[in-house]
C-alpha cells in the first residue's frame, strides 16, 4: 500500500545528518546513554554545571526520573540572553496576525528587553520561583513574553488555549492553584473576536480558582471590558515602566517549567509536569536534528502556544537554537484557503510544521488554493499530532511540496516533551503513514497484552523501555496517578497508550490508539489502518472508525465518513466504500456499518475523539464522558440524531 520516498542525494548531502551518523550515533545513544546525554547536554548554557548526568528508575517501588540534577541554568537565558552577541538582529519571531495586512518582526535584541520587562513586572507582583501562572493568550507576541519571562523568575506556567471555556480554564486554574492570570481583552482568529476577559471574570466566579491574586490584560482588539479593581491590570501601562535588564534566575534543571494539560482524546486531561534542564537540551537538540536546522532557515509551527507543540517547537527549542521562528495568530482558512501557503511566500518560510487534521481539510478544498502560491522557499515539511493517512502524505508531498520537501512524520506526545519517532531528513528513508524510526536515545519496544517484548515485524502495544531528558516528570499535585497511569501496566517501561506495527525493517506505524483497538472475531485491527483506506478513496476526506457491539463477530466496525466537497452521499457510495476496504485491507476490515458525517468530533487541537464516537455507535449518548476539550459540540448532536437505526 506504501510507497517508499528514499532520502535525495541532494538533500543528504548538506544534511546535519546523514545515514551513517544516524546510525552510528543512534547506537552510542543507546548503549552509553550517560555518556551521551552529557555531551548534548553542553549545547545549553549552564551557570552551575552539572556532574550528574541520568539517574532514572522505572520501578514502582524506587520510582525517579532525574537528568542533570544537580546542574543548574535559566531556560530564557538559553533562548535569548545567549545568542544577543551574534545575532542580537536577528529576527526571534515573525509575527503574522489573523489580518493578512499586520505582521511584526521582531528581533533577538527586542524580545529580550521585552522579557526582561515582563520579568520585572511579575516580580513587582509577587510572583516568586515556584509560584503557578496561568496565561489565556491568543497567539500573539505577548503569549511568548509572558511564557519566558515566567521561565526567567523561575515561575510554572501553565498555557490555557484561547480556545477553552470558562470551565475549562477554570478546572486548570483550581488544579494547579494560579496566583496570576495573563490574558487579553479579546482574541482574533478567522475575523471572530473571542471574548477572553470575559471568560477569565467567568471561570474565576467558580469555586477553586481564589488562589488568583492578579489579572493581567494584554490589549489586542481594544474591545470593552469590565477591568476589576484592584485584581485586573492592564499589561501596557505596567510593562511601560519596567527596566528592560533583568538578573536570570538560576534554577535547578529539575525544577519545573511547566505544567500543560493533555489534548483529552481519551479522557479528562493529565496536568502534565515537564522539568527546565533536561526538556530544554531535548526540544533544541530534537528541533535541530529533526528539522535539519539552519542559521538562515525561517521556521513555521503552525500549532497554537497552547499545546506542547507550541511550547517545544514554536518557541522553545527553536529560540534555545537561535532560530526564526514565525507565529501565526489567525486559521488556514481566513480570509481563504490559500492562507498557509500565502504566508509561507510572505516571509519565505524553509520549514513547515502542521498536523494531518489541517492536512485533510486543505485537501478537502483540492490542489487550486494551493497552486496560487509559489512556495518555492519551502525545503523541510512536517506532521504531528495523529497518524497521517498515507494519501494526506501524498498529497502533502505532491502538492504542498512540489516533490521536493522531505517530510517528517513525528510521533510523541505531551507527555514525552519531545519527538521520539521520527525520519531525521537526511538520514531516513520515507514510508507515508509511518513515523519511521526512533530519535537518539529513544528506545521504543512493542509488547502484547502480558507485557512480553515482541520482536522483528510485529504489532502490539508501545512502550518506551528507558528514559529520555525531555520525558514528564509527574502529574501535576499527583505522583501517584502518573506511576499508575505510565508504568503499572507494563512494569519497569513507560506505557505509551498506543498501539503501533513495526515492519520488516524495523519500521514502526502507530495503528491508534489501544483503547480504540477493535477486536472483529478475535482479530485485532487497529484504527489508523482502516480509515487510511477510507481516506484512500478518491471521494472521501476524512474518516473516522470505531467498534460496535456484534452478536456473531464480537465487535463490529463503524465507520464515520466525511466526503470531499462537491460530493454527495448515496447508498450506491455507500456499497462501494464498504467493498473498497474489503479489497484494500481484507474482508475482515470491511464496515458493518457506514455513516456520513458532515463533521467528526474533534479535540480543540484537531485530533478525532473516537471514544465520543463509540459512545454513539453504542447508541450510549448520555455517557459521553469529559467534553470538555471538544471544538464543536454541535457536531456531537449531529451524529446523535443521523445515527444509523440497527
Ligand atoms: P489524552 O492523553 O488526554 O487522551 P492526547 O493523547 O490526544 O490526549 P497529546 O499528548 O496531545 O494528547 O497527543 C499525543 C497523542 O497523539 C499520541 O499518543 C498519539 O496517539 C497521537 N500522535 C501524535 N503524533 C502522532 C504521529 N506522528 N503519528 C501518530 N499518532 C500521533
Ligand atoms: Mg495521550
Amino acid at each position: 500500500m506504501s510507497t517508499l520516498h528514499p532520502v535525495s542525494p541532494e538533500f543528504a548531502a548538506r544534511a546535519r545528518v546523514d545515514k551513517a551518523a544516524y546510525e552510528r550515533d543512534y547506537a552510542e545513544s543507546v548503549r552509553d546513554p550517560e555518556g551521551f546525554w552529557r555531551r548534548i547536554g553542553q549545547r545549553l548554557d549552564w551557570t552551575r554545571p552539572y556532574t550528574k548526568v541520568k539517574d532514572v528508575s522505572f520501578d514502582v517501588d524506587d520510582f525517579r526520573i532525574r537528568w542533570y540534577e544537580d546542574g543548574q541554568l535559566n531556560l530564557a537565558a538559553n533562548c535569548l540572553d545567549r545568542h544577543l552577541a551574534a545575532r542580537g538582529d536577528k529576527t526571534a519571531i515573525v509575527w503574522e496576525g489573523d489580518d493578512p495586512n499586520e505582521s511584526r518582526r521582531i528581533s533577538y535584541r527586542e524580545l529580550h528587553a521585552e522579557v526582561c520587562k515582563a520579568a520585572n513586572l511579575l516580580t513587582n507582583l509577587g510572583v516568586k520561583k515556584g509560584d503557578r501562572v496561568a496565561i489565556y493568550l491568543p497567539m500573539i507576541p505577548e503569549a511568548a513574553v509572558a511564557m519566558l519571562a515566567c521561565a526567567r523568575i523561575g515561575a510554572v506556567h501553565t498555557v490555557v488555549f484561547g480556545g477553552f471555556s470558562p470551565d475549562s480554564l477554570a478546572g486548570r486554574i483550581a488544579d494547579s492553584q494560579c496566583k496570576l492570570v495573563i490574558t487579553a481583552d479579546e482574541g482574533l482568529r478567522g475575523g471572530k473576536k473571542v471574548a477572553l476577559k470575559i471568560n477569565v471574570d467567568e471561570a474565576l466566579q467558580r469555586p477553586g480558582t481564589n488562589s488568583v491574586e492578579t489579572v493581567l490584560v494584554v490589549k489586542r482588539t481594544g474591545g470593552a471590558v469590565a477591568m476589576q479593581a484592584p485584581r485586573d491590570r492592564w499589561w501596557s501601562a505596567l510593562m511601560d515602566g519596567q527596566k528592560a535588564e533583568h538578573e536570570p534566575v538560576a534554577v535547578g534543571a529539575e525544577d519545573p517549567l511547566f505544567i500543560l494539560y493533555t489534548s483529552g482524546s481519551t479522557g479528562k486531561p493529565k496536568g502534565v509536569l515537564h522539568s527546565t534542564g533536561g526538556y530544554l537540551v531535548y526540544a533544541s537538540y530534537t528541533h535541530e536534528c529533526v528539522f535539519d536546522l539552519r542559521e538562515d532557515d525561517v521556521y513555521w509551527c503552525t500549532a497554537d502556544v497552547g499545546w506542547v507543540t507550541g511550547h517545544s517547537y514554536l518557541l522553545y527549542g527553536p529560540l534555545a537554537n537561535g532560530a526564526t521562528t514565525l507565529m501565526f495568530e489567525g486559521v488556514p482558512n481566513y480570509p481563504d484557503s490559500s492562507r498557509f501557503w500565502q504566508v509561507v511566500d510572505k516571509h519565505q518560510v524553509t520549514l513547515f510544521y502542521t498536523a494531518p487534521t489541517a492536512i485533510r481539510a486543505l485537501m478537502r478544498e483540492g490542489e487550486a488554493p494551493v497552486k496560487k502560491a509559489s512556495r518555492a522557499s519551502l525545503r523541510l515539511l512536517g506532521s504531528v499530532g495523529e497518524p497521517i493517512n498515507p494519501e494526506a502524505w501524498e498529497w502533502y508531498w505532491r502538492v504542498v511540496g512540489d516533490g521536493r520537501c522531505p517530510i517528517v512524520d513525528t510521533w510523541w506526545q505531551t507527555e514525552t516533551g519531545g519527538i521520539l519517532i521520527t525520519p531525521l531528513p537526511g538520514a531516513i528513508d520515507q514510508k507515508p503513514g509511518s513515523a519511521t524510526l526512533p530519535f537518539f536515545g529513544v528506545k521504543p519496544a512493542i509488547v502484547d497484552a502480558a507485557g512480553a517484548i515482541l520482536d522483528g515485524a510485529t504489532e502490539g502495544n508501545l512502550v518506551i523501555t528507558d528514559s529520555w531528558p525531555g520525558q514528564m516528570r509527574t502529574v501535576y499535585g499527583d505522583h501517584q496517578r502518573f506511576i499508575d497511569t505510565y508504568f503499572k501496566t507494563y512494569p519497569g517501561m513507560y506505557f505509551t497508550g498506543d498501539g503501533a506495527r513495526r515492519d520488516a525493517d524495523g519500521y514502526y506505524w502507530i495503528t491508534g490508539r489501544v483503547d480504540d483497538v477493535i477486536n472483529v472475531s478475535g482479530h485485532r485491527l487497529g484504527t489508523a489502518e482502516v480509515e487510511s483506506a477510507l481516506v484512500a478513496h478518491p471521494k472521501v476526506a476524512e474518516a473516522a472508525v470505531v467498534g460496535c457491539p456484534h452478536d456473531i463477530k464480537g465487535q463490529g466496525i463503524y465507520a464515520y465518513v466525511t466526503l470531499k466537497a462537491g460530493e454527495t452521499p448515496s447508498e450506491e457510495l455507500r456499497k462501494e466504500l464498504v467493498a473498497w476496504v474489503r479489497k484494500e485491507i481484507g474482508p475482515i476490515a470491511s464496515p458493518d456499518f457506514l455513516q456520513w458525517a458532515s463533521g467528526l468530533p474533534k479535540t480543540r487541537s484537531g485530533k478525532i475523539m473516537r471514544r465520543i464516537l463509540r459512545k454513539i455507535a453504542e447508541n450510549a449518548p448520555d455517557q459521553l464522558g469529559d467534553t470538555s476539550t471538544l471544538a464543536d459540540p454541535g457536531v456531537v448532536q449531529n451524529l446523535v440524531d443521523e445515527r444509523l437505526a440497527r
